[in-house]
This record gives structure tokens, C-alpha cells and sequence, in this order.
């Protein structure tokens, strides 16, 4: 362990290759998480229903079905995936995207889930080198990128994901090369979350409409606790901008209406990760161009 430390620290290429195959795998691994997570919090409310509502007798006990069972298999044939078919990106590519029993297409989203990880959490290990700021942000990389998926099939950021999260950057914060101390910490996630609790209420009494769920609120706290309250301003600003950008493209080309809900949660992931990572720069690139 000291001399994966000493070899990650003198050979930054080494830490940012090694993450970048480590991320491929979890890549692999959040398709799963974001396939699966969603049907397993319905499958938990049915039961719940079921108990409440009907007799034991006639709840019947469901098929087991975790992050880890049952085996993956193809949607369409049942085949299970091979060892050999689930290499991250380069079994996709080697299969040209069609299942091996079936030719039923795989969607290009799995091997794009799988580079993204790589590719995002590698730009973390580059910019941060070596230590527990990048191993922290690495982690937090991982989790964002479940929430996004997740968030866009089904409108959802599961508190199983939102929570730790929170709680990994406020213990975080105890480590002095945390970015804040825990005082800044406490009030960053406080602040991040009633800044866009109190936004909801404001648009709810206003249009009797909700323009966002409390996981986006405890999103926003997530990134308060990490960076303290200053940056939160900078995160609501670029998430707004790139979901105005976003939301325009997606009505003129899909023509959605109006009323269609858009998952808020990726913008404030994809404005959280670059307020990580490129924050400061931003902040006082900006502070200059005003002449401060
Ligand atoms: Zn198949």
C-alpha cells in the first residue's frame, strides 16, 4: 500500500491510467445500479402497498432481485450475458452492438455510461493527482453519474444514492485537504438545499406547479457541503444555463410541450462536477472580466 502510494504520487500518468481502468469497470457496474436501483425502490413499494392494504395471504413473496441477483441476461432472449460479452466498451464494439444469441440491438448507452465514467473520473485523478481530494471526488464522479441516468429514465434521484453522498463530503470535510472546514461544510449543504427548497415553494405558490423534486434540493447540498456556499450561486447559474440550452434543443427537436417535466438533476450534476473541479477559475476569471 506505501508503494502504490509512493508509485501513484511520483507517476501521476500511472494514477490517472490505473483510475481510468478502475472507472471502466465501475462504469459496467452503474449500468446495473441504474437499470436496477429503480426497480428494485418500485418492487419495495408494492410490497409496502401490498402489506398495508391486502391480507398477507395474498402477498405473495417476489422473485429475488438486487443489485447482484439475477444474473444478467438479455431483455429480449434471456440469454445470460457471457463473462467474455460483459468487457466494459470493447465487448460492444467486438459484438457491434447486437446480442450474441439474438442480434437484438444493446443500446449504445451502456458503452457510452461505461466511457463516460472512465473518461470524467480520469480528468478527476489529472486535475487533483494523487490523494484523498481525488479518491473522494472519484467516488462522488461515480455516484453523480448513476443519479444523471437515473434521473432521466425515471425522474427520480434515489435518497440510497443522494445521502451517502452528502455524508461522505460532510465527513470529508473533517480531513485537513478538504477544499472547506466542517463549519463551511454544515452551512454549504444547509444553504444548497433550502436555496432550491425555498425556489420550489416560491414557483409551487406561484404556478401551483412543481418545477423540481427534493432530490434535486439535497443534490444542491451535496455540492454545498463539498465546496461551502460561495460556489452554489456559480452551480444555479451554469445548471439553469445549460438546462435553458438543453430544454430548448430538446422541445424543438422533440417537440415536446411545455408541460413535459425535464429531470433538473443532471444539470445541477453536470454544474456540480465543473464547480468542483474548474470552480475557482470560473469564480475569479469572472471576478477580473468585472474588473474586481
Ligand atoms: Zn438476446
Amino acid at each position: 500500500m506505501q508503494q502504490l502510494t509512493e508509485l501513484f504520487s511520483l507517476y501521476p500518468a500511472l494514477f490517472i491510467t490505473a483510475t481510468a481502468i478502475l472507472s471502466l469497470i465501475i462504469g459496467s457496474f452503474l449500468n446495473v445500479v441504474i437499470y436496477r436501483l429503480p426497480k428494485m425502490m418500485e418492487n419495495e413499494w408494492q410490497q409496502e402497498y401490498k402489506a398495508y392494504f391486502l391480507s398477507a395471504a395474498t402477498a405473495a413473496a417476489p422473485a429475488k432481485f438486487n443489485l447482484a441477483v439475477p444474473r444478467s441476461s438479455c431483455p429480449s432472449c434471456n440469454s445470460p450475458v457471457l463473462a467474455r460479452d460483459n468487457i466494459p466498451v470493447l465487448s460492444w464494439l467486438l459484438l457491434k452492438g447486437k446480442c450474441r444469441s439474438c442480434s437484438t440491438p444493446i443500446s449504445i448507452r451502456y458503452p457510452v455510461v461505461e466511457a463516460l465514467t472512465a473518461v470524467l473520473s480520469a480528468l478527476v485523478a489529472w486535475k487533483l493527482g494523487f490523494g484523498l481530494p481525488a479518491a473522494v471526488l472519484i467516488v462522488t464522479t461515480w455516484t453523480l453519474i448513476a443519479l444523471t441516468f437515473i434521473d432521466i429514465d425515471k425522474m427520480l434521484l434515489p435518497d440510497q444514492l443522494t445521502l451517502p453522498l452528502l455524508w461522505l463530503a460532510l465527513l470529508f470535510s473533517l480531513s485537513s485537504s478538504a477544499f472547506v472546514n466542517p463549519g463551511q461544510a454544515i452551512v454549504g449543504a444547509a444553504a444548497g438545499y433550502l436555496s432550491l427548497w425555498s425556489v420550489y415553494w416560491l414557483f409551487k405558490l406561484l404556478t401551483g406547479k412543481e418545477g423540481m423534486g427534493y432530490g434535486d434540493f439535497k443534490l444542491l447540498a451535496v455540492f454545498g457541503a463539498l465546496l461551502g456556499w460561495q460556489q452554489l450561486p456559480l452551480i444555479i447559474l451554469l445548471s439553469s444555463c445549460v438546462g435553458a440550452i438543453v430544454g430548448v434543443i430538446l422541445l424543438s427537436v422533440q417537440g415536446k410541450n411545455k408541460a413535459t417535466p425535464i429531470p433538473f438533476g443532471p444539470y445541477i450534476a453536470a454544474a456540480g462536477w465543473i464547480a468542483l473541479l474548474w470552480g475557482e477559475q470560473i469564480t475569479s476569471a469572472y471576478l477580473r472580466y468585472l474588473g474586481l
